[in-house]
């Protein structure tokens, strides 16, 4: 079964480390790494509703957005040339040869790739930006950086409807929010989302959640279930330290589990640290969404000059 299958879900994996029978706590990864190497996690999630409403209409192309080692743009890359639809991936910034491994397997799948200046990216979700965008491409399906709109959010849920067994928490990393914000719909009353923010002063999330949950009338949705723990940065987006660095190894190399420096070694981080600190109640299930991106960590291993995993 591939991930295009309607019928495919991603493994559920009873983790066991010393730690956990030492704090009585059953934790289970949701392996949306396993997914696919490149349309991986919850980017796919995010991809599968907008793509099926591309199909519904008339569009000629995807046209979508990331920095040059996207995790997303990627991801959409392989799509299109799976769903054989053509893709446009705006890049932050100037072009760099050789490209690097992202954005040489992006192009090497079909996407055309074009760079504009960071401020120019910026200006990226105006209405003047997306005109001018629709002027140069006519047709296209436009889906914003990281797949981050409410088709993306509400294919998340699928993440939580997948999981059969019953669960008191349920931990993910966010960059947007979108992934927590499709996770925490789908929650019965006596269960937690944990949201793990990647960047600095991820409080926001919590105001973008709330953004689309107004456009889908959620009006009543409680937020005690919901819950950020914004200290697991490292410093901010896609920077790293060697405390994270060794983290990561050190994972591997307990439960063979490979996570990546950008997010999901960040989550992981978090979740050990919270379970040494006593954070979740003696006896729950914990199941941590394991986001996928592990396509970055060659790219990130070249620029940083370093190598995270041995051969
Ligand atoms: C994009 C990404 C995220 C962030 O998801 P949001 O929905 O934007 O919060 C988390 N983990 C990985 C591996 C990603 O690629």
């Amino acid at each position: 079964m591939n991930y295009r299958d309607s019928q495919y879900c991603s493994p559920l994996q009873k983790i066991e480390i010393p730690l956990f029978k030492e704090k009585e706590v059953n934790v289970l990864v949701k392996r949306d790494d396993l997914m696919h190497h490149e349309v991986s996690g919850n980017k796919w999630r995010k991809l599968k509703l907008n793509i099926e409403e591309y199909q519904k209409g008339n569009y000629k192309n995807v046209i979508t957005f990331g920095g040059a080692y996207s995790n997303h743009i990627l991801a959409t890359a392989k799509a299109g040339y799976d769903f054989n639809i053509p893709t446009i991936g705006i890049i932050r910034g100037e072009e760099t040869l050789p490209l690097n491994p992202t954005l040489s397997r992006a192009k090497e799948l079909g996407m055309q790739l074009k760079y504009i200046s960071r401020a120019e990216y910026r200006t990226k979700n105006t209405t003047a930006f997306l005109k001018q965008l629709q002027g140069e491409y006519p047709d296209s399906y436009v889906i914003p950086e990281g797949g981050a709109n409410l088709l993306g959010l509400l294919g998340c849920k699928k993440i939580v409807e997948e999981i059969e067994q019953d669960f008191d928490y349920i931990l993910t990393d966010c960059g947007t929010g979108a992934t927590l914000g499709g996770i925490a719909l789908t929650l019965q009353p006596h269960q937690k989302a944990i949201g793990i923010p990647v960047l600095k002063g991820g409080e926001f999330i919590l105001d973008e959640i709330n953004t689309y949950y107004q456009k889908i009338n959620q009006t009543n949705f409680n937020w005690e279930s919901i819950q950020l723990k914004t200290n697991y940065h490292f410093g901010g987006y896609a920077k790293h330290t060697d405390e994270l660095i060794d983290f990561m190894r050190w994972f591997y190399i307990q439960t063979g589990i490979k996570t990546d420096p950008v997010y999901t070694g960040k989550l992981f981080f978090a979740l050990i640290d919270l379970v040494q600190k006593g954070y979740f109640s003696i006896n729950s299930t914990i199941v941590v969404v394991h986001t996928g991106g592990l396509q970055g960590i060659e790219g990130f291993e070249k620029r940083k000059k370093l190598q995270i995993y041995p051969d």
